[in-house]
């Protein structure tokens, strides 16, 4: 029979090796994988010989909000996934009341305006809220929630409200009865240390990356890791830390793990790449490269490396923020910035090229690994056989310099001007070539909603077992 697409004469990757065949895909699916010979006909040909083919990245953590509508945002900001070769956006819902109120209004936006597939973290700020955790699982199939430790004072810019210990103590007795695929996540900084370091650097005169890197420092990361692994332990409740920036957490999670918690990190590309004492950074103007954590330095960065290597560090999300510069100042200016286009390139580049990971850390860390704890895999994550034809080409010889013409992005990147290689080519989603040669390819309204897999209840949790 013949198949809609054949791709052929590439590298395919996968977390366990490395093999030269095509794949044949037909309704949006991976129907077979082998020599071009042995696979059937088909109406388009896809050749990239001498290029490697990635599962397409399954990105757990994009903010999609900010100061323009969600109708504009959901479609723009998953053009530039597309770009950057990320078929699946993990993003985070938050609400002033109940998700009942709110979520089936972004849900319907969702579904009629991304182009790539997405499924769904709630941020939880009240006890209202945490009651309604079973509830939100069962009606809207979200599982994974996210809780400030600390971080943002009342009155902050972005309106995110920190929680207390014990509100985090009863999410996690809820959260811990969701199945494999329940998350407490939590955003660690602790409240009081940065407040009380923010006025001191801030009556000290410092209004720069370093200054604000000091106001947010290492050790405030590690003490709410340090609390959050306790309290996760207490209540044996599965612990996702995202956007881990400290080294210490590497040893800090082996250790959990040892005893048998599970006790998941994450990173993101900026924490790899940029230090608070970058000078390009800082001559792009105030707030740019600002982010909460905050940017640190190369001895943090070489433990994340290790920790990505080892295993200890399971995902690379982009923390993709859609926020324009407010030029009032480098204090009132939100954190964040946008990840999507440049995510993979930036972890090629100053991972795989510089030989810190391979590529099959690549595909194991930036699909395999988000999937499977979020409950998409195997339809997502996988270069297999009955898997969705989500895929990425890439050209590992290919330089660009990271700009508007290349993210296709209006809001700011912290890579502006970085030469970067690795850039995808294409980006195919469910079997449809969604952007080929420096061109979106998809209509808004063509993502999807993913509906997670059902547990193999054989399997328990054992994430961290490769
Ligand atoms: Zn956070």
């Amino acid at each position: 029979m013949q198949v809609d697409t054949l791709i052929k004469g590439g590298r395919l990757v996968t977390p366990h090796g490395i093999v030269d065949a095509a794949i044949a895909v037909r309704d949006g699916r991976i129907t077979a994988i082998g020599d071009e010979d042995s696979l059937p006909a088909a109406a388009e040909v896809i050749d990239c010989a001498g290029k490697y083919v990635l599962p397409g990245l399954v990105d757990p953590h994009v903010h999609l909000g900010g100061g323009r509508p969600l109708t504009e945002i959901f479609a723009s900001e998953t053009a530039s996934a597309a770009i950057g070769g990320v078929t699946t956006v993990l993003q985070y819902r938050r609400s002033g009341t109940s998700f009942f109120e709110t979520f089936p209004a972004e849900l319907e936006v969702a579904r009629t305006r991304m182009l790539v597939d997405t499924q769904f973290h709630f941020i939880i700020a009240t006890m209202e809220q945490v009651e309604e955790i079973p509830k939100y699982a069962e009606e809207f199939g979200v599982t994974s929630f996210k809780f400030y430790m600390g971080g943002y004072e009342p009155g902050n810019p972005i309106g995110l409200v920190t929680v207390n210990d014990a509100l985090l103590y009863v999410a996690m007795e809820r959260i811990r009865e969701l199945g494999p695929y329940g998350w407490c996540m939590v955003h660690c900084e602790d409240d009081s240390l940065v407040s009380h370091l923010t006025s001191c650097v801030k009556a000290r005169g410092g209004n720069d990356l370093a200054a604000y890197t000091e106001s947010r420092p290492d050790f405030v990361e590690e003490q709410d890791l340090l609390r959050a692994i306790w309290l996760a332990d207490l209540q044996n409740c599965p612990l996702y830390v995202p956007h881990t920036t400290v080294g210490m957490a590497v040893d800090a999670a082996a250790e959990s793990r040892r005893k048998g918690r599970t006790v998941v990190l994450e990173t993101c590309p900026h924490y790899l790449a940029l230090t608070a004492d970058d000078e390009r950074l800082a001559a792009q103007g105030p707030g740019v490269g600002k982010v909460a954590p905050a940017l640190r330095d190369t001895e943090h960065q070489a433990e994340l490396w290790r920790g990505l290597r080892e295993g200890w560090i399971s995902t690379i999300g982009s923390d993709h923020v859609p926020i324009a510069k407010n030029g009032r100042g480098f204090w009132e200016e939100a954190p964040g910035f946008a990840g999507l286009a440049t995510m993979l390139p930036v972890v090629l580049t100053e991972g795989v090229l510089r030989g810190r990971i391979t590529l099959e850390k690549v595909a194991e860390t930036m699909s395999y690994n988000p999937a499977r704890l979020f409950g998409l895999y195997p339809r997502k994550g996988a270069l297999q056989v009955g898997s969705d034809a989500d895929l990425v080409v890439i050209d590992l010889d290919r330089e660009a310099v990271v700009g508007p013409e290349v993210t296709q992005s209006e809001f700011p990147s912290a890579f502006e001007g970085i030469p970067l290689r690795g850039w995808p080519e294409l980006t195919m989603r469910r079997g449809e070539v969604i952007y080929r040669d420096g061109e979106v390819l998809a209509q808004p309204g063509s993502g999807r909603i993913v509906e997670k897999v059902a547990p193999d209840s054989t399997k328990g949790r054992n994430w961290h077992a490769a």
